[in-house]
């Protein structure tokens, strides 16, 4: 697939509003500041597209980009996950139609789960992880911006969080990535080709 080619479509605040629920999508998430942005721009080669999702008035739970003409094979940005300022009454909503979103979403195949490589599995990202597992929706972490460690902790690191998730077994996967010299971005690729292979 050619993830050049990813172009916005919409956004939307829950199931309601989202594009028809057919072909193939893969939906990405991360605690603020862990690197989706950055992961979103090297994969596409394409410095505004991320941008759209943190623009103002489209920080709503889905922000749709679409890969190819039909529009069968899309990209999910769920932003703004990880704001501890939020109101809880707002983060009860979100959780709800996240919830919904992974639970009935037919053409959903995956979700990318972003964690910084230096503080992986937070309260938050166990968090989705047990949303994403209790639905049966498959899981790619990444463990972003891998070049801020050496190889040798970077490699443990990896070990130690897929032992970690051990017990989901196949559900989910786990691999290092940096935005920064490209670690990871092959991986990342045959994943979602995998995924989005309608
Ligand atoms: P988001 O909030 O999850 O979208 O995170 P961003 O993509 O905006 O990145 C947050 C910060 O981490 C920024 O300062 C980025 O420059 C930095 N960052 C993101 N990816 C990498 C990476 O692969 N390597 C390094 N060294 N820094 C990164």
């Amino acid at each position: 697939l050619n993830y050049r080619r990813a172009s916005y479509l919409k956004s939307s605040p829950g199931l309601m509003h989202c594009p028809d629920d057919s072909g193939a999508e893969v939906a990405f998430a991360g605690r603020s500041n862990a690197g989706k942005s950055s992961a979103i721009n090297r994969l596409t080669e394409n410095k505004k597209l991320a941008k759209t999702s943190k623009t103002p008035g489209r920080t709503q739970l889905l922000n749709f980009f679409v890969l190819d003409d039909t529009g069968r094979q899309r990209l999910v940005d769920l932003p703004g996950y990880g704001f501890a300022k939020v109101p809880l009454a707002v983060k009860n909503e979100w959780q709800r139609n996240l919830e919904a979103y992974l639970q009935k979403r037919e053409s959903l195949r995956g979700m990318v789960l972003m964690m910084d490589i230096r503080h992986p599995l937070t309260d938050f990202d166990q968090q989705m992880v047990s949303w994403a597992t209790k639905s049966a929706m498959p899981l790619h972490i990444l463990l972003t911006k891998s070049d801020k460690l050496k190889r040798g902790p970077a490699s443990a690191t990896l070990l130690s969080v897929r032992k970690n998730l051990a017990d989901y077994g196949d559900l989910i996967s786990v691999q290092l990535f940096s935005a920064q010299n490209g670690d990871g971005l092959q991986a990342l690729r045959s994943k979602l080709d995998q995924w989005l292979d309608v």
